[in-house]
């Protein structure tokens, strides 16, 4: 067995060790999908996410352009699904204690202490989100999974519930395929979706119009929400999950027993979140996925499904968040309190 092939087998093997149940190994040259994904941004698909359409856009032709001496790029799958509640305000991702970004980094450093133990140091760049690389085509071109038409990456047999990571590394390794797209016929995703944010954009390919997607608008979107957002976020307060539940590679996804994940907020009290003060909020959500909305978003989305719960007895805690500081949260207080009351 050549070097390359021993290495590529002891990095399969760390990662597994880890805890992750997805790995694979890219070549890192410029991605495959690169043309659909600027096709996204220059149709304007990307709409508030704006750091994934600006100057850094042409950054994710290659890995390389992060860094030069790259030449493979190792690619991880952490599974998140739990057994939690099916009625849910938050996002799978999000229901735990844990942010998932330090415990991958976390898990990830394991694998490259013990990939330089057997190929000595090597230069290298650990990413988990935030980086500017095309990270689910990297990992389809790792094999870890097809891009579904929800634009999920999904793996046969175990779903799509799954944070993704990368280590680019100067070390040249035999690199994977990418499997074939199981999506067939289906459409689940595209018709359960309520606002029809899941758009073709030619080839058998779909498109996020994040512009009208429902985990962006709870979740990225500053300040208020335009006024047909506000109805169709419903119960929402923090992401959709919609087009991953009904796909039908979901309904015998593993269940992870990591406790970082476990659901601890999967579909918090309105109420209770209302009263929460900053420091609350801070102590609270920290080092959470949910700090992401901040506390005014939070907040303002807290407004909303208030707005749209029908229930009165909101009324008297919205009134309150009219006095709230942050423009966008008494903005969304008021038009609840309106709704609720127009349906008295
Ligand atoms: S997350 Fe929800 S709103 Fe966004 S595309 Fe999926 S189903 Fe549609
Ligand atoms: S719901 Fe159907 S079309 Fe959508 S990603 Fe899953 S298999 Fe593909």
């Amino acid at each position: 067995m050549s070097e390359a092939w021993r290495i590529r087998d002891v990095f399969l093997a760390a990662a597994r060790r880890a805890g992750f149940q997805l790995a694979g190994i890219a070549k890192a040259a410029p991605v495959a999908d690169f043309p659909l994904y600027q096709q996204w941004v220059v149709g304007g698909l990307a709409g508030p996410l704006e750091y994934m359409a600006d100057h850094r856009s042409a950054l994710r032709e290659d890995p390389r352009r992060l860094m030069a001496a790259a030449r493979s790029v190792l690619c991880v799958g952490l599974l998140y699904h739990t057994s939690g509640p099916e009625r849910h305000s938050v996002s799978r991702y999000a229901w735990g204690a844990g942010d998932y970004h330090d415990v991958m980094r976390a898990m990830l450093e394991r694998v490259v202490a013990e990939l330089q133990q057997e190929a000595g140091p090597f230069e290298h760049r650990i990413c988990v989100d935030t980086a500017p690389l095309l990270e689910r085509s990297l990992a389809r071109e790792a094999g870890l999974g097809w891009i579904g038409r929800n634009t999920c990456l999904i793996h046969q047999p175990s779903g799509s519930w799954f944070f993704l990571g990368e280590v680019l590394t100067a070390l040249d390794l035999p690199p994977d395929s990418p499997p074939p797209d199981r999506c067939g016929t289906c459409r689940r995703c595209i018709d359960a979706c309520p606002t029809q944010a899941l758009v073709p954009a030619g080839g058998g390919r779909y498109l996020l119009d994040a512009r009208l997607c429902i985990s962006t608008w709870t979740i990225e979107q500053r300040g208020p929400l335009p006024e047909a957002a506000r109805q169709e976020s419903g119960s929402f307060l923090f992401g959709c999950d919609i087009c991953q539940e009904v796909c039908p590679w979901n309904r015998r996804a593993p269940i992870t027993a990591m406790p970082e994940f476990q659901p601890l907020h999967p579909d918090p009290d309105l109420a209770e979140l209302a009263g929460l003060t900053e420091e609350d909020f801070r102590a609270r959500f920290r080092r959470t996925p949910l700090w992401r909305a901040k506390y005014a978003g939070l907040l303002r989305n807290v407004a909303t499904a208030m707005g749209n719960s029908g229930e009165a007895r909101y009324l008297a805690v919205l009134r309150k968040l009219e006095g709230i500081a942050d423009e966008g949260v008494r903005e969304h207080a008021r038009w609840a309190i309106q709704r609720l009351e127009a349906a008295a």
